[in-house]
């Protein structure tokens, strides 16, 4: 693990094994200097152990600087379930891995990411305290996707003005790739906004729904990203800005809700030097977990919580402002700005002893 390029000298990481149940996760704390360390629970069929670790170093990194970035007190976690999600997540072996969270005592609060349900998450609360996410008692957030699609609308609205001058939507060619339970929403808003919506999607139902709902160009997935647009919201995987697309598609401005969009690192460089404006996804993406964290703050209120969100709309801004100030990539800014909160809470954590 000390090894792995992905390992970024995580305070903490715990491996779980449970022979009855099945169960084998990993459970990774990055940084707890702004506090516990929030993060969902993906499972996923890894194909080795090594690639499992992997993923939870990579991702609960991820998380230090989404939370941070949000204004968040939280720090950064992730934990990650080895095995098919159809088989691996039966009540003993849930309640297992509820168990070996109860045991960090709060240190990391974990919630739903990919293979997880509401129901998953509400089964380990009848285990621990600390998972969020519900959908039942008093401080209940449930499905966190209507936040994050309002947060990535809230972004691209942002990015918009940037480039423009106005966020008026009206007529802007927009792709959404990915009509899942934020892309379906986001290309919603969109549409009531007025927006010209190319749509792509692997699931051929979906987009034939959304093609008539939302009067919406379907276009096949490998090509969405290339096609002439204002902006393309990544909604489905990670991985789909490229090298090829900074410096080859005719897209003015990238905004969206998937994960880990940037290929590699170096794409962000690239999209700033091409004049492509990006929206780091961290950031217009953290409305769910700002749900998330209302509720493992333990007052849910969904007031406040709407307010939280409308933030993801000016720190956009401020990181496009910045960039364009000092000439550098958004992504390098959005990093540098989370670095910063993160650093001074451990300098103060270090002069408190
Ligand atoms: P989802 O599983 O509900 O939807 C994903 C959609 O993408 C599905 O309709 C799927 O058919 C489609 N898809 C898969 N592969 C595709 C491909 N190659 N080309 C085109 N479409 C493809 O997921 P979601 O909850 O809507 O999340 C979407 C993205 O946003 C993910 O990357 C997720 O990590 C990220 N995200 C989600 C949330 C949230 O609140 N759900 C929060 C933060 C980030």
């Amino acid at each position: 693990m000390f090894d792995t390029p992905d390992f970024d000298d995580h305070e903490e990481v715990v491996s779980v094994s449970c022979p009855r149940s099945g169960l084998r996760a990993v459970i990774a704390i990055h940084s707890t200097a702004l506090g516990p360390a929030l993060g969902g629970i993906r499972c996923w069929s890894y194909e080795t152990g090594a690639a499992a670790v992997r993923d939870a170093l990579r991702l609960s990194r991820g998380m230090t600087y989404k939370n941070a970035l949000a204004g968040l007190d939280l720090g950064g976690g992730k934990a990650v379930i080895l095995g098919d999600p159809k088989t691996a997540r039966s009540p003993d072996a849930l309640h297992a891995f509820a168990r070996a969270i109860d045991r960090l005592d709060g240190r990391y609060i974990g919630a739903e990411d990919v293979g997880m349900t509401v129901a998953d998450i509400d089964l380990m609360r009848d285990v621990t305290p600390h998972v969020a996410g519900t959908s039942w008692g008093a401080s209940a957030s449930g499905d966190p996707s209507p936040h994050t699609a309002e947060g990535v609308f809230l972004g691209l609205k942002a990015t918009v003005k940037a480039a423009t001058g106005s966020d008026d939507l009206t007529g802007a060619r927009i792709g959404v790739m990915g009509l899942g339970s934020v892309g379906w929403k986001l290309a919603e808003r969109l549409h009531e906004a007025g927006a010209s919506l190319l749509i792509a999607d692997v699931n051929v139902q979906r987009t034939v729904r959304a093609a008539a709902r939302l009067n919406a160009e379907v276009v096949d997935p490998v090509r969405l990203p290339f096609e002439p647009m204002d902006v393309f919201a990544p909604c489905a995987l990670g991985g789909v800005l490229t090298r090829d697309f900074a410096e080859s598609a005719p897209v003015k401005m990238i905004c969206g809700a998937a994960n880990n969009q940037l290929a590699t690192p170096d794409v962000d460089a690239a999209m700033w030097q091409a004049g492509k404006l990006y929206a780091p996804d961290y950031l217009v993406n953290a409305g769910g977990v700002m749900n998330v964290a209302a509720e493992a703050g333990g007052e849910y209120d969904a007031y406040s919580v709407g307010m939280k969100v409308r933030e993801i709309g000016e720190i956009t801004a401020r990181v496009i402002d910045t960039a364009r100030r000092d000439d550098r990539p958004t992504g390098a800014v959005a990093d540098a700005m989370a670095l910063e909160r993160i650093e001074a809470a451990e300098t103060g954590k270090r002069r408190t002893g």
